[in-house]
């Protein structure tokens, strides 16, 4: 039941590629849900609690509305987004103005939701097409304050209810709108931070090898610099590289040498430890940092990377390669910028690459020269 509702609200979301209609189809629908389901209650209640020639006559008059509501979410599976906008601006205004002009006037409030009316069509349509909010917002604006100034009277029959009834009526109106408008900030609140979640994870995700990329890498990186110089703790930066990637790319095609990089992100972050960051921060290079370890601590890391790697069989159309990882190691100093510790590794990786690759070279540029010696 849940999941039919919430697939429901979704209709039409997943068709639009424009994220800021994507949240604005949502909206629409929450909002055909929550009059769809405010008009069903306020019937039923109405034939419930004041069973009369009037309230049957309000109910048959809504009648179309049930329809009209319910259609929104499937206007906007089928691409007609600015349809079921519409639709529910229509179907709310009309459906009010039905209560107040059959049977309410403006003696207990229904004209409140006018304001409401007014307010909540700035979440339903994208802002580029203000024109239709602002046409909305003077047309309910002037339909709550019509119905306010000329005091219209009710249908003798609601007259005659009792006054502790027309009293709930009242209060119940006035409450429901407010209720209302505090669900539609709410869930905009809502839908904005999810959406915000999303897009800051994609921001910092790198989309083929769902490891960060190089913008949350170089963000953790120069906090972990800073925290080391604050505690005084070791921090290491490895640079690994894959081995003769471009051949795989030329001899088995572009696919198959993504999906070699698929493989190798997997090996490569089974390898290292839990509090360790790794990136793909290049083409077929991926960054590791190693906070709270030292230089030969990275090595053995490093190694096992190797090593991992050059074990690993790889099937490509038939056949069982061996694919082999360069890796740069260095110990990063934390008085000295960032780009200085890329720069060593990156040293470190190419005398890996000059001296044969499938190894591990540390970098002793940033250690004191006692210890580099
Ligand atoms: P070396 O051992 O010296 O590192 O040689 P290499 O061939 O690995 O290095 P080179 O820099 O010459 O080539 C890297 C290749 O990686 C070239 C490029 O086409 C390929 N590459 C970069 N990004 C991607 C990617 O996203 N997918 C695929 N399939 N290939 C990529
Ligand atoms: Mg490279
Ligand atoms: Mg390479």
């Amino acid at each position: 039941m849940r999941d039919a509702f919430s697939t429901w609200l979704r209709w039409g979301v997943n068709i639009q590629p424009d994220w800021t209609l994507k949240r604005k189809i949502f909206h629409t629908n929450v909002a055909a849900l929550v009059a769809l389901t405010s008009l069903v209650t306020y019937c039923v209640a109405l034939l419930v609690w004041l069973p009369s020639r009037i309230t049957t006559k309000i109910v048959i008059a809504e009648l179309p509305f049930y329809f009209l509501l319910a259609m929104i979410p499937w206007f906007n599976q089928k691409g007609r987004d600015n349809l079921a906008r519409w639709t529910l601006a229509f179907s709310a205004v009309a459906s009010q103005l039905i209560s107040v002009l059959l049977a309410f006037g403006s003696y207990v409030n229904v004209h409140f939701y006018f304001i409401l009316f007014a307010i909540v069509p700035v979440a339903f349509f994208p802002i580029r097409q203000w024109r239709a909010i602002v046409f909305l917002l003077v047309l309910n604006v002037s339909l709550y304050l019509t119905f306010e100034l000329i005091d219209l009277p009710p249908d003798p029959e609601v007259m005659a209810w009792r006054q502790s009834t027309l009293e709930i009526l009242r209060a119940s109106y006035a409450a429901s709108t407010v209720l209302t408008m505090f669900i539609f900030i709410w869930m905009s609140e809502v839908v904005a931070q999810n959406s915000e979640a999303k897009l800051e994870n994609i921001s910092l995700t790198d989309y083929l090898t769902n490891l960060p990329n190089r913008r949350y890498f170089e963000s953790v990186f120069a906090q972990e610099i800073a925290k080391s110089k604050r505690d005084n703790t070791p921090l290491a930066l490895a640079m690994v590289d894959i081995d003769h990637f471009k051949a795989i790319n030329d001899n088995y095609g572009h696919d198959t040498g993504d999906s070699v990089l698929q493989h190798i992100a997997q090996l490569l972050s089974q390898a290292t430890r839990k509090s360790n960051v790794i990136a793909r921060i290049g083409g077929e290079e991926f960054a590791v940092l190693l906070p709270n370890t030292s230089l030969s601590g990275a090595v053995d890391v490093a190694e096992r990377m190797r090593q991992v790697t050059q074990e690993e069989s790889f099937g490509l159309k038939d056949q069982q390669l061996t694919i082999t990882v360069s890796i740069g190691v260095v110990a990063v100093n934390s008085d000295l910028p960032m780009t200085q510790a890329y720069k060593w590794a990156d040293e470190a990786l190419y005398r890996a690459k000059n001296t044969g690759r499938n190894r591990v070279v540390a970098s002793d540029a940033a250690l004191p020269p006692e210890v580099a010696s």
